[in-house]
């Protein structure tokens, strides 16, 4: 019989590895499993692949061997019961011998769920709930908040000066903040799905919006990068227009509908890059789930405000947030939030 305490230290390694993974596996969650041999030593550890490779479960599996007989698995989502690319992960952990599943969040779409009632019926005992307020805040965060809205999760990232102005009276908005900050966006980046800003950004700064590494080279994989355009303003010449990453002109009339067109492409985690008007049309429609924001210690007195109109004209309708997490980056800090309202 496993202890407790190793099937709490092993769900703490599968969200580990389920965060590790975020920005690389959808439309699958980013999920992370660990093995526990039948005396409850680890023997194997897995996270989702890239779409069309193996589930977290049954790389786990793969790593144990013939460890896993008798043995518990440990994983941050309930096991899938049906085909998609890939076979049910319910199944390979009956081929495997486990005798015991500990799960921190149940699969919430009907088309892959059952998994643990599979399990059940085949005679392992499953445990749904372990660290499942951890789970769902953790890698998952996104992916649920997706599949459940059919709508990519929107993180809304901006740099803004001390006094909220995202770029000086003349329209130059380079280098607000130093270099931690932008190290911090380029690892933000490499998390989500797809980039998206509007064709006014795209002219006044020609940005790549591509993820690069701290030594400056392009990261293998790239998000897709969005440009809202619906008047055909790119120029030919364009940096988004580079090979570096896909990148998509929209012409759709609304956040929703931008929203409804990138989940339709797989996209579950959005990052919103662009200027004031942009963030100004997702957040009017409650379309933003979380805030990543850079205040740099300058002072500008004039320029773009870091949001356009809410269509708010009383301090009683002020859109509130809730501070998440504060960290320094150099001299600017980082202020994570969250919409009220927002779990
Ligand atoms: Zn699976």
């Amino acid at each position: 019989m496993t202890a407790p305490w190793a099937e709490r230290m092993a769900m703490a390694r599968a969200l580990a590895l389920g965060e590790s993974v975020l920005g690389t596996t959808s439309p699958n969650p980013p999920v992370g499993a660990v093995v526990l041999a039948a005396d409850g030593t680890p023997v194997g550890e897995g996270a989702t692949a890239p779409p069309g490779g193996p589930h977290a479960e049954v790389a786990a599996l793969a790593e144990a061997g013939e460890r896993a007989r008798g043995g518990t698995v440990v994983v941050t989502l309930e096991p899938c019961a049906h085909t998609g690319r890939t076979g049910p992960c319910a199944d390979a952990l009956l081929a495997a011998g486990v005798t015991r599943v500990v799960v921190a969040v149940p699969e919430p779409t009907s088309l892959a769920g059952g998994g643990a009632q599979r399990l059940r019926d085949a005679g392992v005992e499953v445990e749904i709930g372990m660290e499942g307020p951890a789970a769902e805040a953790g890698a998952l965060a996104s992916w649920l908040t997706a599949v459940r809205q059919h709508r990519p999760f929107v993180v809304w990232k901006a740099a803004a000066t001390l006094d909220g102005r995202v770029a000086a009276a003349d329209g130059t908005s380079r280098w607000i903040t130093g270099d931690a900050a932008r190290e911090a966006v380029h690892r933000l980046r490499a998390t989500c799905d797809a980039v998206v800003i509007g064709s006014g950004t795209a002219l006044a700064d020609d940005p790549q919006l591509t993820v690069r590494r701290p030594d400056g080279s392009t990261a293998p994989r790239q998000p897709l990068r969005v440009v809202v355009d619906r008047r055909g303003r790119l120029p030919a010449t364009a940096r988004l227009r580079d090979g570096a990453a896909s990148t998509l002109l929209s012409d759709a009339a609304t956040a929703g509908d931008l929203l409804a067109a990138l989940y339709d492409r797989d996209v579950r985690r959005l990052l919103l890059e662009g200027g004031p008007t942009l963030a100004a049309a997702f957040l009017r429609e409650g379309l933003v789930d979380e805030v990543v924001l850079h205040l740099a210690p300058k002072l500008l007195g004039a320029g773009a405000p870091l949001v356009g109109d809410l269509g708010i004209s009383s301090i009683t309708g002020a859109l509130s947030l809730t501070v998440t997490d504060v960290t320094r980056r150099g001299q600017d800090v980082e202020i994570r939030l969250r919409p009220d309202g927002r779990s």
